[in-house]
């Protein structure tokens, strides 16, 4: 590890068996002799509480902390996270290691940090359905809606008559004949998140009192995943870290869409979109990657081999979009346990493995670039809006079987980072004054206050391009009872006169004025639009809709809005969707070719620009002014060129 330059390690996060081996019996010998040896290497110790992995000797004594599944079984221990976040036992015993580890590790040279639990949004069933949730639901709800009269009221619980004269007979969502209380069900997907972001805060509170001088983190995959609100893991912890698989991401989707042939810039966006989410969290702010695929990855299939160069491009990618660090998973290959499959930086027989030479040369880039690189800002002009609520109450009642608010985000990420300009992932109360233009897909549940800071963006000047289902719901999960769009019929300039799910039969729109061009396909969904005050940019061609309204852009105030009524698919959506970013002014720092991502990071009057060729052909790139290579020192002027999976990371000269 010396030998590769690695300034820190993460350790641990699994080892509750070892460093517990009976209830209340400490042994940390093995783990300080780790942390020293470390230490003497100048290697630093982020260390993880080991939560995710309760040992035999705690669920055979308790097995009521194992998790109970969305048909109401319960799982079994053998695995990892087949925990209940609301169990008492499994809580108070999760926050005895942790604070043992903290005593014992608070003054220890070379331990500079934690990680709590691991991968908390992972796992086979993301929600727990047991007796412990259902009291802490009805205790939660107690506090949310103070009482009866008012959750009744509030949820419509006279539907099937489903009036509660006590909390305690409010059900969890598990099967019961027939689709639950939406209302009552988007509350139980916002509990199950508190409970694990209380998990989480347990320990952060004993970390903070022992550990006063150590960062916490703890370690996520972001999305495509929706299980626990993010804003709020993170809210009080140090700073986001993420964990990094592009392969494995690669091999899941290959297995989801039983394809062959993914469209080349599939992975590249949906690592872009995963680092912009993890940089937005807290922020925006520089984040660390905990985990970085090094190698096949893979627990029952391996993902594919990494090619020559792709370690080296995902570690730059990272760095790219924000990220102040980035740490490889994992460093030896198991011979034993679920992930023998997982390679790391030495093969099964401790040679090393294809991308070792590669990471180290990575390592010596990295160092020589500089804190100030890793430490720095990243401007973004463009937002790009991710909403829980709207995520979950869709889950709930897609509308239709195949709208996924998830697939939204990610098709609307994709087309809006192909036009290569800074895009911030907000949410529902973030502050907009800074973008010039908010990208907002399927913003299907719609609060009075979000409503308000829209409204405010676009009298200022802003841009603000969403599309189908606007303000549907209320937050409280009411379907409004106001024309739709309900809270921004005004600003929109338009009233949807009717929403349309497609099934059978095929509906089109074609394009005018800014939009002129080939005409779209639409996909699952058309509201149809009545403009009061809104510009037409785009009509239906088929049935008994052609002719009516598909895209409006009203002016409000010093700004525009544009509700697209369509489910714009692939070519269209993207086309139309840069169009609104060059109404917004939003200017690209270089132009590049398809394959080629750009970003920019800033510090003070500094720029960082990255070229990362995603494509396994080489790539030239025309510049308009003199730039020096950081990496390699090199001069460039009039063209830069990258080789397969190459990198460049250049400043101006
Ligand atoms: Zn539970």
């Amino acid at each position: 590890m010396a030998e590769v330059g690695f300034t820190n390690v993460r350790i641990a996060e699994f080892a509750w068996a070892l460093m517990e081996p009976a209830e209340g019996k400490f042994d940390f010998d093995w783990l300080r002799r780790a942390v020293e040896r470390l230490h003497k290497h100048q290697i630093s110790v982020i260390l993880g509480t080991p939560s995710a992995a309760p040992p035999p000797w705690l669920t055979a004594r308790y097995p009521d902390i194992v998790e109970v599944n969305a048909q109401g079984q319960r799982l079994h221990p053998g695995g990892r996270r087949f925990t209940c976040p609301t169990n008492a036992t499994y809580r108070r015993l999760s926050l005895a290691i942790a604070t043992e580890m903290a005593r014992s590790f608070a003054q220890a040279p070379g331990v500079i940090g934690w990680q709590i639990d691991n991968e908390l949004t992972l796992g086979s069933s993301p929600r727990c359905y047991c007796d412990f949730c259902k009291a802490g639901f009805q205790a939660w709800l107690r506090t949310k809606y103070k009482s009866l009269e008012n959750l009744n009221q509030i949820l419509g619980t006279v539907f099937w008559s489903q009036t509660y004269t006590d909390f305690s007979q409010i059900p969890v969502p598990l099967p019961s004949g027939g689709d639950p209380n939406p209302g009552l069900a988007l509350d139980y997907d916002r509990y199950q998140s508190f409970a694990n972001t209380s998990v989480v805060d347990d320990q952060l509170g004993v970390l903070r009192k022992l550990c006063s001088s150590h960062f916490v983190t703890t370690n996520n995959v972001g999305l495509p995943l929706d299980t626990i609100d993010l804003r709020s893991l993170y809210e009080k912890l140090d700073f986001v870290s993420f964990d990094n698989y592009p392969g494995f991401f690669e091999m899941l989707i290959h297995q989801g869409s039983k394809s062959r042939n993914l469209p080349p810039e599939t992975i590249p966006t949906a690592v872009g979109l995963g680092h912009d989410f993890a940089r937005s969290i807290k922020g925006p702010k520089p984040f660390l990657i905990m985990e970085e695929q090094v190698g096949k990855a893979g627990q029952s299939s391996f993902s594919p081999q990494p090619e020559k160069g792709k370690v080296r491009l995902w570690t730059y990618q990272a760095i790219a979009h924000g990220a102040m660090g980035v740490n490889y998973f994992r460093w030896d290959t198991a011979t034993f346990g679920a992930e023998e499959y997982w390679h790391g930086m030495l093969n099964h027989d401790r040679s090393k493995s294809p991308a070792f030479d590669e990471i180290k040369q990575t390592v010596k880039e990295l160092k020589a670039l500089g804190s100030e690189l890793l430490n720095s800002q990243y401007p973004a002009h463009t937002a790009l809006m991710f909403d829980y609520d709207c995520g979950w109450a869709l889950k709930i009642q897609p509308g239709h079987y195949a709208l996924s608010y998830v697939e939204q985000v990610t098709s609307w990420y994709g087309a809006i980072s192909a036009s290569r300009t800074g895009i911030d992932i907000v949410g529902p109360v973030d502050d907009l004054s800074g973008y010039q233009v908010v990208f907002a897909p399927v913003v299907y549940v719609l609060s009075e206050s979000q409503a308000d800071r829209i409204k405010k963006f676009v009298s200022n000047g802003g841009v603000f391009v969403t599309n189908f289902r606007l303000g549907a719901k209320t937050e409280n999960s009411q379907m409004v009872r106001t024309p739709l769009p309900g809270l921004l019929r005004e600003v929109m300039g338009v009233t949807v006169e009717d929403y349309v799910p497609i099934y059978s039969g095929a509906q089109g729109v074609k394009f005018s004025s800014v939009l002129s061009g080939a005409d779209g396909e639409c996909g699952m969904w058309a509201d149809i639009l009545a403009p009061s005050t809104a510009e037409v940019l785009g009509t239906y061609t088929a049935g008994q809709n052609a002719g009516r309204a598909a895209v409006t852009m009203n002016s409000f105030g010093k700004g525009k809005a544009v509700y697209i009524g369509a489910d714009l698919t692939g070519a269209s959506l993207s086309r139309v969707l840069q169009a609104f970013s060059a109404v917004a002014k939003v200017q690209r720092p270089l132009e590049v070719p398809p394959g080629v991502e750009l970003t920019v990071r800033r510090s003070n009057a500094k720029d960082w620009i990255f070229l990362l060729n995603h494509t396994a052909e080489a790539q030239t790139i025309t510049i308009s002014k003199a730039f020096t290579d950081l990496v390699t020192g090199e001069r460039q002027s009039e063209k830069v060129q990258l080789g397969a999976y190459g990198v460049r990371v250049l400043q101006a000269s």
